[in-house]
């Protein structure tokens, strides 16, 4: 299939989710996950018409945001404070804050440029040690340590659910926990799993390969 026909698909895929959950499928906003495609091809996709990307790797973001026009980026990768200088201010949303380092640094950032950083707080709601993201029970400390600096704003809450078990029951949490801190967006759901976020409240959904195939595995 093509691109464009991949990202109809997943489009109405998530149509269909939404509508079955009885929620209006304009909550649900489709981030096609771009790391490691080439430009060209993000560019095939927005002259499909979707113009929103997520990338993982921070230089890797940079670079893409310089080389296609008009796109709007996400940063949903692990973040490291010396990487935090190269997505503030370029990326619209930061789905991966997990530390009050990091978030100090993104902060820090932020005052510097005078720009306001929307970010999400991940959270590692498998409690997998291999996995980033806050514990779930630092969450609410670390929604306050975001009310405490006005130059970045947590706007809710962001899982990568463990592989091999059904993801439902995690989806299910995370929306819980979001809903008690009263934050408004839940990033969740990837190719394999994305209709079931929906289900469960995704506002945001991380599509990757559904949309422009396998990635070459590293
Ligand atoms: C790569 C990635 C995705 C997309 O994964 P697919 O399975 O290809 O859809 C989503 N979220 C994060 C954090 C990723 O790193």
């Amino acid at each position: 299939m093509s691109l464009h026909e991949n990202l109809e698909h997943v489009g109405q895929k998530i149509v269909a989710a939404a509508r079955a959950a009885g929620r209006d499928p304009a909550g649900v906003t489709l981030l096609a996950v771009s790391k490691t495609v080439p430009a060209e091809r993000v560019r095939e996709a927005m002259r499909a018409g979707h113009n929103l990307f997520g990338e993982n790797y921070a230089q890797e973001l940079r670079d893409k945001a310089r080389e296609v026009e008009g796109a709007r980026w996400h940063f949903i990768g692990p973040l490291q404070r010396n990487k935090v200088k190269y997505i503030v201010g370029v990326a619209e949303l930061i789905h991966s804050v997990d530390s009050p380092s990091l978030l100090d640094e993104i902060a820090a950032r932020a005052d510097k440029l005078g720009v306001v950083q929307r970010c999400l707080l991940q959270v590692n709601v498998g409690d997998e040690a291999q996995k980033s993201g806050c514990a779930i029970a630092d969450v609410p400390a670390l929604v306050r340590a975001f009310a405490a600096r006005p130059s970045v704003r947590c706007e809710g809450l962001m899982c990568i659910p463990p592989n091999g078990v059904p993801p439902r029951p995690f989806f299910d949490n995370l929306a819980k926990l979001a809903a008690a801190e009263g934050l408004r967006e839940l990033s969740m759901g990837m190719s394999g799993d994305f209709e079931e976020a929906v289900a469960a409240g995704a506002t945001l959904v991380r599509v990757g390969s559904a949309i422009f195939g396998e990635r070459p595995k590293k």
